[in-house]
């Protein structure tokens, strides 16, 4: 009897401490690998449990449908056009927080705290590891000298309507036409495949340039490509192009507070905790992003492609020109 009294006891506490124990449900879009060590390591600290729920797509209609029952506390996601998607879907909520304002530059947040880049990227350019070239403005990529040697994946990828809508938002939309005609006719081949591909055609001698994002470099000389990529890899170099008054292009994984979070308390917990030094460094580490965090350091392969200057037009800008780019690149027709 008294075995299974204290049997009884047990019990009752554990699913009392289950049901105390404070909670926080995630929606995201990353892939599970990339985040769950964050999330692992924020439960650890905090004794949060952290149900996620991954969607490959649909995320902002998801929510949107759930409406005020709907049990999501935290948006998590890629691509700052994305995020400014889920404000005017209505399903986020402003939040107010000093350690997020301090820790993420303004031009990687929303100015009224519905969303938090927590990670960055940048669209940066390939070139062969002996080439003579260490600077280059976007502006160059149109240059004839490049007549034939550049390469790129599709202009309405987001990757690359977003470096477009960047350039609309420094040059305006007659410059930024004429640049993308001189960007077509520079390049090697039809717009195509992936970031990577732009580093096995350097290999394969097809291209001299290749537009392309920062981590797939880490992510290919790390070996964790296979040994095909790594030869990629090691065949490039990396230049960090600046716009000609601003910096380099770059875009964030981040986050934002549902608007009807059943546990804010803890969501807004948990964004602070991303841009920890600690988590921001699991982040680095992860996916060779470049921390939002100043002084936290990238991984080395990141590293050594020399300082990132950040451009000085912020992503909501940028993002305002999404629409007006993707107009530009059919009216050239940059992918045909
Ligand atoms: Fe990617």
């Amino acid at each position: 009897m008294r075995n299974t009294s204290t049997l009884l006891a047990a019990v009752f506490l554990s699913s009392a401490g289950a049901v105390s124990a404070a909670e926080l449900n995630i929606y995201t879009t990353r892939e599970p690998g990339l985040i769950q060590p964050l999330l692992d390591s924020f439960t650890k600290e905090t004794g949060t449990k952290v149900n996620t729920v991954f969607l490959k797509d649909g995320l902002a209609e998801r929510v949107a449908t759930e409406g005020a029952s709907s049990p999501a506390d935290v948006l998590m996601m890629v691509d700052a056009g994305n995020l400014v998607d889920l404000v005017d879907k209505g399903v986020t909520q402003p939040i107010d927080s000093k350690v997020l304002t301090e820790a993420v530059p303004s031009e990687l947040r929303d100015a009224n705290g519905n969303w938090f880049g927590l990670s960055m990227r940048a669209r940066v350019v390939y070139a062969p590891k002996d080439m003579d070239l260490a600077t280059l403005n976007y502006e160059d990529l149109a240059d004839p000298k490049w007549k034939g040697k550049v390469c790129i994946r599709s202009g309405q990828h987001p990757y690359n309507t977003a470096l477009i809508a960047d350039y609309l938002a420094h040059h305006g939309a007659d410059a930024t036409e004429k640049w993308l005609t001189g960007l077509k006719d520079n390049l090697a081949r039809k717009p195509a495949g992936g970031d990577r591909d732009g580093a096995k055609d350097i290999l394969g001698g097809i291209c001299d340039l290749a537009i392309a994002n920062s981590y797939y470099v880490g992510l290919m000389r790390s070996g964790k490509g296979g040994d095909e990529q790594t030869a990629w890899g090691n065949a490039i170099k990396v230049i960090l192009p600046t716009f000609k008054d601003g910096g380099t292009q770059v875009n964030v994984s981040g986050a934002a507070i549902a608007k009807h979070a059943p546990n804010k308390a803890e969501a807004v917990k948990l964004l602070e905790y991303l841009v920890s030094d600690e988590a921001q460094k699991i982040y680095a580490e992860a996916n060779y992003e470049y921390p939002v965090k100043a002084g936290i350091a990238a991984d080395p392969i990141i590293a050594s492609f020399g300082e990132l200057k950040i451009d000085n037009k912020s992503l909501a800008e940028i993002v305002s020109h999404r629409k007006q780019a993707s107009e530009l690149i059919d009216k050239v027709g940059f992918d045909n």
